[in-house]
C-alpha cells in the first residue's frame, strides 16, 4: 500500500506552496467563455470548452492523490462515458459487473450493444476465476455498489494486460485514498465525485484518472469535442470538498466499524455486509487492496417494512438515494429493483459524532426487536 497520508498533505499543500505574495491560498472560480487570445491560438485557455483555470485546480489536486493525470467531468457518468469512449474499439468485447452501478450497465444497453459492441455481465465476486482472455476492455467495480462483493484488482489486471485487454475500475466507493486503483494495477481509474469525495451532497461531478498519456489525451480530447464540460462553480465546490477527505473518511470509516460490529451482534439484524468484518466474503481481498474497509454497510433486516421502519424511525438516518455525505443515509436497494433481499439497506455512514450516532440507531434496533 502506497503512502496515501502523504499524497494527502502533498494535495493540502499543493496550491499553498506556489502562491505569490497576495494571491489567494483558495483557486479562483474563473467564469469564463472567453480567453484573450491574440496571434496564433495555441494557449492552455483558448475558450471555454477547451480548458478552464478552475477545472485545472481541481485537477491538480485530484493528480497528487490518484499519482496520475486526472481530467474532470459534469458528473460520474460523464466520467464513466468518457472513459469508455476514450479506450473503446470498434466491435469491442467488454467484460461488465452484473452488480455493479446500474446506470453503468443501462447506458451499454440503450447506447453501446446496437454498435456491435459486446458486452458479457459477470458478477464481482466471480470476476476473479473468470477467464479474461479475449476481452478488450474488462471493467471492475469494488468493492460493488451495492451488493459490496469485492475481487482482487492486481490480479485480474496482470491477467487481462497478458491478454491485451485494459482494466477500467469505478473507485467511487472506496475513493482513491481507500483504493488506489492505478497503482494496484488498473489503466483508469473513474469515479463519481458526487460521492464521498466531495461529500458534502451539494455537487454533481466526476474525474478519470490514468498514467497512459496517450489514453489520457483521448480523455481530454473527448470532453473538449463532446462538450461533457464542468461549471466552474462546481469545479470550485469539488476542490473545497476534496480538502477534508481524509477527514471525513477517517471519521466515517471509524463509526462504520463500531456499527458494523453493533450490527453484527444485533438480534434484529438478519444479515450484514461489511468488508471489515472477519467472515464477510470480502474481508481477505479488501484487507489486501484497501487501506481501510469503507463507509457503506449492508444490513438486512427480516423483510421490507421492518426495514422501511429502521430508516424511517431512526433521526440520525436521512432517507434518501446515494451515499458518502456528511449525513448518514440509508435506502432500500430493492425499491429500484437492485438484485437484493426486500429487507437489505444500504447504510452510508457520516460524520455524525460517534457517540450519538450509535446510541440513536442501537435505539431504533432495540424498538424493532
Ligand atoms: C453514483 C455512481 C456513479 C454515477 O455518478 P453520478 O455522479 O451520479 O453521475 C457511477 N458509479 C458508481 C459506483 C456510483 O455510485
Amino acid at each position: 500500500m502506497p503512502d496515501l497520508p502523504d499524497r494527502m498533505i502533498d494535495l493540502l499543500h499543493a496550491r499553498a506552496g506556489k502562491l505569490t505574495k497576495g494571491e489567494s491560498l483558495t483557486p479562483p472560480v474563473v467564469n469564463a467563455a472567453k480567453y484573450a487570445l491574440p496571434g496564433a491560438p495555441e494557449h492552455a485557455f483558448p475558450y471555454g470548452r477547451f480548458d478552464n483555470p478552475t477545472w485545472a485546480s481541481v485537477e491538480t489536486a485530484l493528480g497528487i492523490l490518484e499519482d496520475a493525470e486526472a481530467v474532470c467531468f459534469p458528473s460520474g457518468m460523464a466520467a464513466v462515458t468518457a472513459a469508455i469512449m476514450a479506450s473503446l474499439k470498434p466491435k469491442a468485447k467488454l467484460l461488465l459487473p452484473s452488480d455493479g452501478y446500474y446506470t453503468v450497465r443501462v447506458l451499454m444497453a440503450e447506447f453501446f450493444r446496437q454498435h456491435e459492441i459486446e458486452v458479457t455481465e459477470v458478477p464481482t465476486a466471480e470476476m476473479g476465476d473468470q477467464d479474461v482472455s479475449g476481452y478488450d476492455l474488462v471493467w471492475l467495480e469494488t468493492p460493488s455498489n451495492p451488493g459490496l462483493d469485492v475481487c482482487d484488482i492486481a490480479a485480474i489486471a496482470a491477467r487481462v494486460h497478458e491478454s491485451g485487454g485494459l482494466v477500467i475500475a469505478d473507485n467511487t466507493t472506496a475513493t482513491p485514498l481507500l483504493q488506489p486503483v492505478l497503482d494496484l494495477g488498473a489503466d483508469l481509474a473513474v469515479s463519481s465525485d458526487t460521492k464521498a469525495l466531495t461529500g458534502h451532497s451539494d455537487v454533481l461531478f466526476g474525474h478519470v484518472a490514468g498514467r497512459d498519456e496517450a489514453l489520457m489525451e483521448r480523455v481530454r480530447n473527448w470532453r473538449k469535442l463532446s462538450g461533457s464540460t464542468p461549471g466552474p462553480a462546481e469545479a470550485y465546490l469539488a476542490y473545497r470538498g476534496l480538502m477534508t477527505l481524509e477527514l471525513r473518511l477517517q471519521r466515517m470509516c471509524d463509526s462504520a466499524e463500531t456499527l458494523a460490529n453493533l450490527f453484527y451482534t444485533h438480534r434484529a439484524v438478519t444479515a450484514v455486509r461489511y468488508p471489515g468484518l472477519a467472515d464477510d466474503a470480502a474481508f481477505k481481498t479488501a484487507s489486501k487492496q484497501m487501506a481501510r474497509p469503507g463507509f457503506i454497510i449492508g444490513v438486512e433486516f427480516a423483510d421490507a417494512a421492518t426495514a422501511d421502519r429502521f430508516i424511517d424511525d431512526c433521526p440520525a438516518i436521512f432517507h434518501a438515494t446515494s451515499f458518502g455525505g456528511i449525513q448518514t443515509s440509508g435506502e432500500r436497494r430493492a425499491r429500484w429493483g437492485d438484485a437484493v433481499p426486500e429487507g437489505y439497506v444500504r447504510l452510508s455512514v457520516g460524520c455524525e459524532p460517534a457517540d450519538p450516532l450509535v446510541a440513536a440507531i442501537r435505539k431504533t434496533l432495540d424498538s424493532l426487536a
